[in-house]
């Protein structure tokens, strides 16, 4: 669009074009609909703060590419077709992954998912990984609504029925053909009465459960919404005749898809905020899907409602809730007495806010997220921490800032159902400025915790016990939402025996995937210590 290389697949300037513009289509979904900056591209004084992600778009070779956090980068592997089965390709043929819209955007989620909530990659339930797969297809999926001519091609070709298996539902498909399996490598559709069952571990497996509901939702909302459209252009029958569609209405459609998925992929980074920091479960995604298209658009209820229905149908339920009525699936209110958010750190708020404000006059608009670094503060004052335990982690957020919060999280422990005599981890922080459809601003401060027993490593197979909690706050740091997985030395009783419940759960997924894992018999000590942290090796996940 800007000039730049024609598309070439012998061009190696092109590939790296290509995962350029790919990537930052990604960012910038994430930047938009979060309202604040993912900065994986590390521009202006923050580049010293955190590295810029790196991609190599031939880095091996093999039909594989995996993000690594290690190496902070994305590694792209090439490797030839299937010589007996190569679909269509050329028998033999150079594939390339880093020439995949799919792989890219997949890998580049895989990356801000992990900057987001880096603790997603402990495997303490079932749902964990599955969770970062599943997340990462739902934005390569969406992201192919925003290619107008495709959609259009799809739109007629299919007769507006977007649940036809056609490339626009597909994902990978170059890869998935060219590695002799004969299909795209995964899709949006699932068959008639799929549910989400309790042994189907294999993480993208699990993930494309999550990934169909999403998609449910959205086709029941595209349908409903060019109804209209059908009947208008079929006299009131509703019936389409045979043949082409007319191109004035196969554009209506499109840009009615294309609106409603856009929604939609907004909808699924919005509710990252809504997470809780550990120990992730599809439910809790269904509540934060929920609650965070409520806080923007509470007077427009069908998307949610036909979410809601389509994860009911997969069996995918929250857990700790009533009903599926929208009021029940809303996270709680926080309980009565949790201080304000702001309490001690007031003037540091201020000083978030005065300065976005400020940028809003002088007109280049800068992500209020880059204040949380007041411009004084040096990049070497960046909040790194090391827990007594000796775990070390950084955040995007000035020491003294990141003090008060620790503080706050200390004071107010038993009602974030942390314990009161552990330290707390400030794994979060950060204001959100979102103007909604309606023109209003919401301002939210989102603030996340969390708290750990290393001394249960062993058994649980190499990672701590966790529990934690996500904060949500408004601008005057009045608690709003709170998200809780209880630590099991919280006090209180309904909380400490969700606490127990979750360790249990937590020891019963350990056991399960060890039973179903052939190698566990004859692992050295070394890697049965680990097995569990090991799950979450992208470079493993992504064999291909
Ligand atoms: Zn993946």
């Amino acid at each position: 669009m800007q000039n730049g290389l024609d598309p070439s697949e012998s061009d190696p300037r092109f590939h790296q074009q290509m995962v350029y513009a790919v990537t930052m289509k990604t960012i910038e979904n994430f930047d938009r609909a979060l309202g604040h900056s993912m900065r994986l591209a590390g521009v202006g004084r923050r580049a010293t703060t955190y590295p810029r992600l790196r991609l190599f778009p031939h880095a091996f070779y093999g039909a594989n590419a995996f993000y690594s956090r290690e190496l902070n980068a994305i590694l792209f592997g090439y490797f030839l077709a299937d010589a007996a089965n190569p679909g269509p390709n050329l028998p033999g043929q150079t594939v390339f992954t880093c020439l995949s819209h799919d792989v890219i955007a997949h890998e580049t989620t895989h990356a801000l998912v992990d900057r987001l909530r880096p603790l997603f990659l402990e495997a303490s339930n079932e749902d964990v990984l599955a969770f970062h797969e599943g997340f990462a297809d739902l934005v390569a999926l969406f992201q192919h609504f925003s290619y107008p001519d495709v959609l259009r091609q799809h739109i007629q070709q299919t007769r507006s029925d977007i649940r036809t298996p056609t490339p626009l539902v597909e994902l990978a498909r170059q890869f998935g053909y060219a590695t002799g399996t004969g299909k795209a490598l995964r899709s949006a559709l699932d068959a008639p009465g799929t549910k989400l069952s309790d042994d189907l571990l294999e993480p993208h497996d699990r993930g494309s459960v999550l990934v169909a509901a999403v998609f449910g939702g959205y086709d029941t909302t595209y349908r409903n919404r060019i109804y209209d459209l059908i009947r208008i252009a079929t006299g009131g029958t509703g019936q389409l005749p045979s043949g082409d569609l007319h191109p004035d209405l196969v554009n209506r459609i499109a840009l009615e898809a294309s609106r409603t998925a856009q929604r939609v992929l907004d909808m699924c980074v919005r509710a990252f905020d809504y997470l809780p920091p550990v120990d992730v479960e599809f439910g809790d995604f269904l509540r934060a899907l929920v609650t965070a298209d409520y806080e923007l658009l509470p007077a427009d209820p069908d998307l949610r409602d036909a979410m809601i229905e389509a994860f009911r149908l997969r069996g995918i339920y929250p857990s700790g809730v009533t009903s599926l009525a929208e009021e029940s699936l809303l996270w709680p209110a926080p309980p009565a007495g949790l201080a304000p958010i702001g309490a001690e750190v007031v003037n540091l708020l201020q000083d978030v806010f005065f300065q976005a404000i400020q940028s809003f006059e002088t007109g280049g608009w800068q992500s209020p997220a880059d204040f949380t670094l007041r411009p004084s503060v040096s990049p070497e004052r960046q909040y790194q921490s090391t827990d007594e335990q000796g775990e070390e982690y950084r955040l995007d957020l000035n020491a003294e800032f990141a003090t008060q919060l620790a503080l706050y999280a200390q004071r107010n422990a038993a009602a974030l159902g942390l314990d009161p005599g552990a330290r707390t981890q400030v794994r979060g922080f950060h204001p959100v400025f979102r103007v909604a459809p309606n023109g209003r601003l919401l301002i939210e401060l989102v603030a996340q915790f969390a708290q750990q027993d290393s001394s249960l490593h062993q058994e649980l197979g190499g990672i701590p016990f966790r529990g934690g909690a996500t904060v949500i706050a408004s601008g005057d740091g009045t608690v709003r939402y709170l998200i809780t997985k209880p630590f099991h030395r919280a006090a209180g009783d309904a909380t400490g025996e969700r606490a127990r419940a979750r360790l249990a759960r937590q020891r019963g997924f350990v056991a399960t995937a060890d039973m179903t894992n052939p190698k566990t018999p004859y692992m050295p000590r070394d890697e049965y210590a680990t097995r569990i942290a090991a799950m979450a090796d992208f470079s493993a996940l992504h064999g291909g």
